[in-house]
């Protein structure tokens, strides 16, 4: 007898789940990703794409005839350069006596003004260019230098602001970008980023919705009809902090589907404002700050406890995952922490559709660790000679409750007892 189709969609599913979370458990997480997504395969860097979007040509010019071995910029020392032009002749006097130098007053951030002189006093020969190129090779005075716009990208991809640009000039001796100018490129770079990260989304999105179609011949149809269907999958979900101990000032809540280990989805929570903090510190008079703080689109999007970040974070992703890409995230695999579950379920995502819980084997052995090591140190498990709870044995323990979820794992996957009671009768040790 044929079996149900949702059934065997279920079986894909969980085969597919049980292949990733024992690749995860292997520490090997890489398999799953380039096997399962081939369409993102081909994609570019984020960096490239936001160049890209910023105008910023990232292809070697044709015209330039470079080998693929060469490369278009580089950081150099004039006395160097003016050591290669040694040779060449002036055009005007014919005379060995080229010499490059920098005009810093003319300098417009990173871009130099590079100087070709004649030494020759009598022949007076000059020719100047900056060292970048604008934007699109524009000759508009008022459009950006590429490397002024490089150069902020590179601060916001290692997480810094003006004052590492700062610190790079100062160690090599160059001009650097105005505080100024730095503001306006990284709003522009900021609105690409914002984005480029939303395309990406969508891309990966589509990218969940063909591998679903493989399991499902219903959302295949669908897909092929050229509609987009309703789609229930399966998705880990974890909350970070960019520091421990919950007194971090921002957090960031990710879903990552579990067929693929594409992340589907993120939201950032901050309780901190840098603009409303400079307008407190200025001291504005409160009219101008009510003003102010009306055309002001504020940073700060949590006014509660650091910890509740993870939890607010998963609401809103739960409950926009339908509007944003017709998507319901019906199982939800998250670290032990219930808090975030908890507050999904409390939210009703899904009007007819429940949402269910499952639990890492990672953390569930790493909680089991915790807890015998606990046992063993306040209550003297197995007492204090022979057959106490050693950490060797702890160890074991661990490592056999692993064993039985990964042995047992389509029988009883949400079964504690049932697992720690195979343990137990094979390893004997007294309570
Ligand atoms: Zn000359
Ligand atoms: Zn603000």
């Amino acid at each position: 007898m044929p079996r149900p189709k949702g059934r065997r969609m279920l079986e894909k599913l969980n085969k597919a789940r049980n292949v990733m979370l024992s690749d995860k458990l292997r520490g090997n997480s890489s398999r799953s990703r380039s096997s399962l997504d081939p369409a993102l395969e081909g994609q570019r860097g984020a960096s490239r794409s936001k160049l890209d979007r910023l105008s910023i040509n990232t292809d070697v010019p044709s015209d330039l005839d470079l080998q693929e071995t060469e490369q278009l910029w580089t950081i150099a020392n004039t006395n160097q350069l003016t050591d290669l032009m040694s040779d060449a002749l002036c055009p005007n006097c014919f005379q060995s006596s080229l010499t490059i130098r920098v005009i810093k007053d003319e300098n417009m951030g990173f871009a130099s003004k590079l100087k070709l002189c004649c030494r020759s006093s009598s022949c007076g020969y000059t020719k100047s260019k900056f060292s970048s190129p604008r934007i699109q090779k524009s000759n508009c005075s008022n459009v950006a230098f590429e490397i002024n716009t490089k150069m902020v990208l590179y601060s916001h991809e290692i997480g810094k602001g003006f004052t590492s640009l700062q610190t790079f000039s100062s160690v090599l001796g160059i001009s650097g970008i105005s505080q100024r100018a730095f503001k306006d490129h990284d709003n522009k770079i900021t609105d690409c980023e914002v984005e480029s990260g939303e395309d990406m989304l969508y891309r990966t999105a589509n990218a969940i919705r063909q591998a679903y179609a493989e399991t499902d011949d219903d959302i295949r149809e669908a897909i092929e009809r050229g509609e987009n269907p309703l789609i229930d999958i399966s998705v880990s979900y974890d909350g970070t902090w960019q520091k421990r101990g919950f007194t971090s000032l921002y957090g960031v809540g990710v879903c990552i589907d579990l067929l693929t280990g594409l992340v589907v989805d993120f939201d950032i929570r901050s309780k901190y404002c840098h603009a409303c903090h400079i307008q407190k510190a200025e001291s504005m008079n409160a009219t101008d700050l009510v003003v102010w703080k009306e055309q002001h689109d504020c940073c700060t999007n949590h006014h509660k406890s650091s910890k509740s970040m993870e939890q607010d974070s998963a609401v809103i992703l739960w409950n926009r995952s339908v509007a944003k890409y017709n998507f319901r995230y019906v199982e939800m695999l998250s670290d032990g922490d219930s808090s975030a579950f908890k507050a999904v379920l409390e939210s009703k995502p899904y009007a007819d559709k429940a949402v269910t819980k499952l639990d890492c084997i990672n953390h569930a052995h790493k909680r089991m660790g915790t807890a015998l090591r606990k046992l063993a140190k306040e209550s003297h498990l197995g007492g204090r000679g022979v057959g106490r709870l050693t950490e060797k044995k702890c160890d074991s323990l661990q490592n056999f409750l692993s064993w039985c979820y990964n042995r047992q794992y389509s029988r009883c996957v949400q079964n504690e007892e049932c697992c720690l009671g195979r343990i137990i009768p094979l390893h004997v040790y007294r309570y």
